[in-house]
């Protein structure tokens, strides 16, 4: 049961179980013009095992990155490198992936989990953000997060997205409409203040407006959007030249992910409409 709703669910926004898998779809962007950005599947890790598994798989990627030249970065999340086991070992792992990625010259993304761990993650993201070959990623629909954006320095790489947990009211805007808002507030601030960032949205009025923005501004952008969302639309825009990158899942905790992407409405309705045939 569990391989048929993988099959259903996550075979669309899943690369597959294995490193392997995660480079030949890079391997396949990279020919329509497209950066991959990978991530190994897994978070909320409470076991060591789990924790080394990640930083020895992100290590192998890096290589292979480097050796088969691919247009790639990786995204990991602070979770899935211990933080909830112990503050010192989150930190070590972090610094022995970023240090090995620049040597490789690879970029390394920090995902924005739920709101508890966003403290963490921008003090993490700070102690490397002079490498330069890191980024980290802020949800536009976090109350926070303007605050935020105003804290990191100029040498921050961004990557803006809505946000993807459920939040309450207390930290989050809860509709569309003012996380929507929120977004081209933040969005027109990374314009103001940053070199380098990446749009990460499949909203295709965000995309514009961003577009538009870059006429003035000139800046390095780079629109983003997840596997299996909406890629048509992404591979016109680097057929335009434009800057483009998917994140690419892969690995066996396909649930969590795959859960989140289910939540989606527009997705739901792609996924029901590709289920009974219409
Ligand atoms: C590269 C990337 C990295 C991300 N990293 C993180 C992260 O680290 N942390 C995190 O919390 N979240 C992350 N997310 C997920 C993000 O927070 C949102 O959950 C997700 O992108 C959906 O929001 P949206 O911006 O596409 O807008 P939505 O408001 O969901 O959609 C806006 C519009 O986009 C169009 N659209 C959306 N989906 C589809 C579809 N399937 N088919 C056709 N049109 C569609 C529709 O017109 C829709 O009305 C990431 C997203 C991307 C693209």
């Amino acid at each position: 049961m569990a391989g048929f709703f993988e099959r259903i669910f996550a075979g669309r926004w899943i690369a597959g179980q294995n490193i392997e898998d995660a480079l030949k779809e890079a391997k396949r962007l990279n020919g329509l013009g497209i950066t991959a950005i990978i991530n190994y599947l897994g978070e909320g890790y409470h076991k060591r095992d789990a924790v080394e598994d990640a930083v020895q798989t992100y290590l192998t990627l890096i290589l292979e990155i480097r050796k088969r030249r691919l247009r790639a970065d990786v995204s990991t999340k602070i979770t899935e490198l211990g933080d909830l086991l112990d503050k010192k070992l989150v930190l070590e792992n972090y610094a022995k992936i970023v240090n090995f990625a620049a040597k490789n010259k690879v970029f390394v993304w920090l995902d924005m989990e739920e709101h508890r761990f966003v403290d963490d993650t921008i003090k993490l993201y700070m102690l490397k953000v002079g490498k330069g070959n890191t980024g980290i990623c802020i949800q536009s629909y976090l109350r926070r997060s303007l605050k935020d954006l105003k804290r990191l320095p100029a040498n921050a790489t961004i990557r803006l997205v809505k946000g993807a947990y459920s939040e309450s009211r207390r930290v989050a805007f809860q509709s569309r409409e003012e996380t929507t808002e929120n977004y081209v507030l933040l969005m027109k601030l990374m314009f103001k203040r940053f070199r380098r960032f990446t749009i990460a949205t499949h909203d295709s009025k965000m995309l514009q407006k961003a577009i538009e923005l870059n006429r003035a501004y000139r800046r390095d952008v780079t629109y983003a959007m997840l596997k299996g969302v909406r890629n048509g639309y992404l591979v016109a825009l680097a057929e335009k030249g434009e800057k483009t990158a998917v994140y690419v899942p892969f690995g066996r905790v396909w649930i969590p992910y795959s859960y989140r992407r289910l939540k989606e409405r527009s997705n739901l309705k792609l996924i029901l409409r590709s289920l009974f045939g219409g």
